[in-house]
């Protein structure tokens, strides 16, 4: 199989495919300006449901996880990370069981889970969405519970070391032996415990500037204290409600700057994402979702995951940030692959995940491709 189409970098390539990889990509001396883009698949770390799915309950059939994982590759997905939220421990436990079962049968797009709790901060700034009375302070006993149950799969965990210090780091250091990988989120965890967490292993931050108090103190808030620490990456959600455009700039410029991989953009889906509006769930949770796309609690108002769409929010976080077209999908494709582990670039020898993008201003997909297989073409 062979195409042309230019890098993100502005390079006319002709590419071929050999099965599942690249075979070579090879610069082009001609040039014309109607040659589609082409660019990495992009990597969501945070999907809790899409395509009126709810992957935080037990899903009734084989064909709503067909549905939901195909939906993502229509929206440019060629990975993501199942994000289970805080639940009854047994729930999780049969969550994670079904779940890796239906992975197992169908490798697609998924690559894992990220446990975005019970190890959270329960206060009311931190809580978010998720309810207080199950959450807990970290244990290697849960740890070693999670990965009996899906091993390698279990690829990202988002805690907040205050709760219990010296568990948090006892069990980031116990994680990241079987390469699992940290952020620290829902939290409050600035200056001391921060760094503590940072030297134990802990290497990001889950959608700053969410889930902490809406006033904070001027200097010591987590913000500032996360993008002063270089090494630490951060997750944003470029929906334009989690964070208003001009904070969504400040932060995504501050992290990509000085190290681009800083910057991760992530949905931070959940069912109505790629759905009409209406009522949904998030695992025990109901979920309203406006005209306006935003899903809410209906009680208290509180954002409770997005309706964004992948693709939908590279176009949004490259307006918004102001950053290119390059350095927003890194952040959406490279970046994220990286910290699992994956060399995503488009390189021979590499697995041939891309998305194809009409040569526009404001690019359309035209197709999605996941290891050398046409997964998605727009009508
Ligand atoms: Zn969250």
């Amino acid at each position: 199989m062979k195409l042309v189409a230019r890098t993100l970098s502005g390079l006319a390539s002709a590419i071929e495919i050999d099965g599942p990889v690249f075979q070579s990509i090879v610069p082009l001396r001609s040039d014309s300006p109607d040659l589609p883009w082409i660019a990495p698949g992009l990597v969501d770390l945070q999907v809790n449901g899409f395509a009126g799915i709810d992957f935080n309950r037990a899903l009734e059939s084989d064909d709503a996880w067909q549905h939901a994982t195909h939906q993502l590759y229509a929206y440019g997905c060629t990975g993501f990370l199942i994000a289970l939220i805080t639940n009854r421990e047994e729930a999780s436990r049969d969550l994670l069981t079904g779940l890796s079962q239906r992975i197992a049968r169908r490798p697609r797009n998924c690559l894992g889970f990220h446990l975005e709790g019970p190890w959270l901060n329960p206060g009311p700034g931190t809580r978010g969405a998720h309810r207080p009375e199950w959450m807990q302070p970290p244990s290697l006993r849960l740890l070693d519970d999670w990965r009996s149950l899906v091993g390698d799969l279990l690829k990202l965990v988002t805690l907040a070391p205050e709760i219990e210090t010296a568990a948090a780091l006892d069990v980031i250091r116990a994680g990241i032996e079987h390469r699992i990988a940290f952020f620290l989120g829902h939290s409050e965890a600035i200056g001391d415990t921060l760094q503590r967490a940072v030297d134990a292993g802990a290497v990001g931050w889950t959608h700053l500037g969410n889930a902490i108090p809406a006033t904070v103190p001027k200097f010591d808030n987590v913000i500032l204290h996360v993008l002063a620490q270089s090494g630490l990456r951060a997750s944003l959600i470029p929906d334009g409600l989690h964070l208003p455009p001009h904070a969504f700039r400040a932060l995504a410029q501050s992290l990509a700057r000085a190290t681009p991989s800083r910057l991760l953009l992530t949905t931070d889906a959940m069912a109505g994402a790629a759905a009409p509006p209406g009522t949904y769930t998030l695992g025990e949770v109901v979920v309203r979702v406006g005209a306006d796309g935003a899903a809410r609690l209906p009680d208290s108002g509180r954002l409770a995951g997005s309706t964004l769409t992948p693709f939908a929010g590279v176009l949004r976080a490259q307006k918004m940030a102001a950053l290119g077209l390059e350095a927003t999908w890194n952040a959406f494709s490279r970046h994220p692959a990286s910290l699992l582990g994956l060399d995503h670039d488009i390189l021979a020898g590499n697995s041939a995940d891309f998305c194809l993008l009409s040569p526009e201003k404001e690019p359309r997909l035209l197709a999605t491709w996941h290891r050398g297989q046409c997964v998605y073409a727009a009508p």
